[in-house]
């Protein structure tokens, strides 16, 4: 089965449509961003009630600020690691700390600006355990797996033909970052090595991660051997 992927830029970060014999979304972006989102689904061709999961790849602002509205609209599975459902149920917006200098910079300077970022509260309907999920039943070949690591409760979803939406566990975007790798930021470094190990190991081919364009697993793969 051929599974269409629709980027969608909702601010800081971005959010993927998987469409295969259904659809489902990963990560809700920013606060505020359900208009961007609406637009696109639009745009696509897709029914908002066709969207039937949308898996939050982690309980960052930036990742879960539209959960709530995006639920609203499309009447979706909210999806998320249960190590993190509570971010989102309590409108928490903790920050990782910086594993590189720009990251620790950056960090600092994102503090400033937390208190300024509110993110609606949602429930979540599917509280993910570490042996994550399969896609099948939602008409996508493929699985959510947890691949913790930039955050405990990280899950990535993997399609059996080796596309990998890994959320912050990779990142390729100014100004985090001016080349694809590793993230800048993360609760523990060495989780997010085994992480990937595990992603290698299982056929990830191709990154898509949450901020910028996609990149072959080459470029991880080097990352990973160059900090051992
Ligand atoms: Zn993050
Ligand atoms: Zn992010």
């Amino acid at each position: 089965m051929n599974v269409d992927i629709v980027t969608i830029s909702l601010g800081f970060g971005q959010c993927y449509l998987l469409k295969g014999d259904g659809v489902i979304a990963v990560d809700a972006g920013e606060p505020k961003k359900v208009g961007v989102f609406a637009r696109a689904l639009e745009t696509a061709g897709i029914n908002p009630h066709d969207v039937k999961l949308v898996v939050l790849t982690h309980g960052h602002w930036d990742h879960i600020g539209s959960a709530r509205e995006i639920k609203s609209l499309t009447g979706a599975t909210l999806a998320m690691h249960r190590a993190e459902a509570h971010l989102l149920e309590n409108s928490l917006t903790p920050l990782p700390p910086g594993v590189t200098p720009w990251g620790k910079t950056f960090a600092a300077l994102l503090k400033i600006f937390m208190p300024l970022i509110k993110v609606p509260t949602a429930k979540v309907d599917l509280a993910l355990g570490d042996d994550g999920l399969s896609l099948v039943d939602f008409g996508i070949p493929g699985r959510v797996l947890h691949t913790p690591g930039h955050s405990s409760g990280s899950v990535t979803v993997l399609l059996d033909t080796g596309e990998a939406f890994v959320g912050d566990l990779a990142m390729n975007k100014f100004p985090l970052r001016l080349s694809p790798g590793l993230p800048i930021f993360a609760d523990d470094p060495a989780a997010v090595v085994t992480s990937w190990k595990m992603l290698i190991e299982l056929g990830a081919s191709t990154v898509y991660p949450a901020h910028g364009k996609p990149f072959p697993i080459a470029v991880i793969e080097q990352a990973i051997a160059s900090a051992a």
